[in-house]
């Protein structure tokens, strides 16, 4: 098996008994990276350089007896809205073009600690504004089980890296599913951690109520890893929760014996495909076998979730993005008359269809006329939609579902649709919505089938929950399937 096919808790064995260098294992992931880079086109960015120089450096520093993170010398890929010091940080958009960060978001200066190799930037929908990865304004990631079809988004860079093994973990973010839809299209596992278990400061900000960062991996394993090393409190994201976290990749246990998890009849209901449904029941089943007890529970207000979101996640967008106007940072329209001229241009011409509509819709459901009945009303129904969760949460350790609806769906097939490529983010959107957990780990995974995902939700810091379960699941039905490139 070539280095890069292995998971990061493999590599991190090997890299620590001197079996492999950092510097060996870089370069396996950037051959890996030459031969299916073409056809998957995951990256925005690649820094090959830079990485080759920090895996000889951790190589020092091993060889000179220093004590070592378990990251150490591992070649993890950033989503590219994720700022990172001197390398361009694009958010897939025009705007940001040649945008070069002065400063590191905190999660890359705590990754940056743990002397993690940056193999490069990966490719997202503008903004983190999309399903697909087709939102991009410089390229589309395809599915590397399909490549006619898309990888999900908005972290499709993200996950497609890590199923084609161009990077042995990626960072991705999640504001309405980003990391965890696209996990399920590509056959990884995602998480999706608690509102403010991980630091925004760096993140560029879609909807700063709902965006969380987190990680991609090939394993639940290699996720928890990842996630330990990411989160804790940050007095730069006034957000940021106040607590101690585990070590959540020491405490990862595969006994479900008592663990109660919820059925949500809702998720399962129009829409959803059979196949999906089937192989997520089945899940559900292993996990019963194992001793796990399985219950029916109601979570009604889920048919409000996605007009919810979406009007909730654009009125932040329309604000947020207000700072792109041609004259703080970024791009500027070439020709203009005056002031007034050049943001219009600017703003015209440097984002792309997708934002746009986002930011109308979000300036529609914020203005005087119509907050009443579209903003306070999706800001009620959060409130109803997180009360439910809480409820269930007295019942239940944790909640089983399908990730996405279907399994990935065909480059261009939604794209003249925006409801319908809305309508792919039904059953993870709730998360984002009451702030919660919740991991997405492949259920589908049998050589020649799309693979599919089981999403598992938790209540709010249970990430140790959902990882226990979705890593008993893991070690029953098997891992990570590479696929044929
Ligand atoms: N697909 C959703 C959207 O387009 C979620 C995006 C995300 O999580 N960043 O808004």
């Amino acid at each position: 098996m070539a280095l890069y096919e292995k998971s990061a808790s493999q590599l991190s064995a090997m890299l620590k008994n001197k079996e492999i260098s950092s510097v060996e294992l870089t370069k396996s992931v950037f051959e890996r990276i030459s031969q299916v880079e073409d056809k998957v086109e995951a990256y925005i960015t690649l820094d090959e350089e830079n990485a080759l120089a920090k895996a000889a450096e951790v190589d020092k520093k091993r060889a000179e007896g220093a004590e070592l993170s378990p990251l150490a010398g591992i070649p993890i890929g950033i989503k590219d809205n994720i700022s990172t010091k001197g390398l361009r940080t694009t958010c897939a958009s025009r705007m940001l073009e040649n945008y070069v960060p002065p400063f590191d978001a905190s999660v890359m200066t705590k990754l940056r600690a743990h002397d993690i190799v940056v193999t490069g930037k990966l490719n997202m929908d503008e903004f983190a504004m999309g399903s697909s990865t087709e939102n991009s304004y410089f390229k589309k990631t395809k599915n590397p089980f399909d490549l006619t079809r898309i990888p999900g988004g908005s972290s499709g860079g993200s996950a497609a890296a890590v199923a084609a093994c161009e990077a042995v973990m990626t960072l991705g973010s999640d504001t309405g599913g980003s990391i965890r839809q696209p996990a399920s299209y590509c056959g990884v596992v995602g998480l999706k951690p608690t509102y403010g278990a991980v630091s925004r400061y760096g993140l560029v900000a879609f909807a700063s109520s709902l965006d969380q960062i987190g990680p991609l991996g090939k394993t639940v394993e290699d996720v928890a890893m990842l996630q330990t090393a990411i989160c804790g409190h940050d007095k730069m994201d006034a957000t940021s929760a106040y607590r101690e976290y585990p070590d959540l990749a020491a405490l990862l246990n595969s006994d479900v014996k008592g663990l109660r998890i919820g059925i949500p009849d809702e998720y399962f209901g129009e829409g959803i495909e059979d196949g999906v449904k089937a192989a997520v029941i089945e899940a559900v089943k292993e996990l019963e076998k194992q001793g796990a007890v399985v219950k029916h529970i109601s979570l009604p207000s889920t048919d409000y979730a996605l007009s919810s979101y979406y009007i909730i996640s654009s009125a932040e967008a329309s604000s947020n993005l207000a700072r792109f106007d041609g004259v703080k940072y970024g791009f500027r329209a070439e020709e203009y008359d005056g002031l007034v001229d050049m943001y219009e241009k600017t703003r015209s011409q440097g984002f792309g269809d997708e934002v746009k509509r986002r930011i109308m819709l979000g300036t529609f459901v914020l203005s005087s006329g119509f907050y009443d009945a579209y903003y306070k009303k999706a800001k009620l129904l959060q409130r109803r939609i997180s009360a439910e969760f809480a409820e269930a949460f007295r019942e239940v350790d944790v909640i089983a579902a399908p990730t996405v609806p279907t399994p990935a769906f065909k480059i261009g097939e939604n794209t003249d649709d925006p409801l319908k490529m809305y309508a792919t983010d039904v059953c993870t959107v709730t998360v984002n919505i009451a702030g919660l957990p919740a991991i997405s780990v492949p259920c589908m995974n049998k050589a020649g089938e799309l693979p599919v995902g089981l999403q598992l939700i938790g209540d709010k810091f249970a990430e140790d929950k959902l990882l226990g379960a979705a890593y008993a699941y893991e070690k029953a039905v098997g891992g990570f399937r590479l696929p044929n490139l």
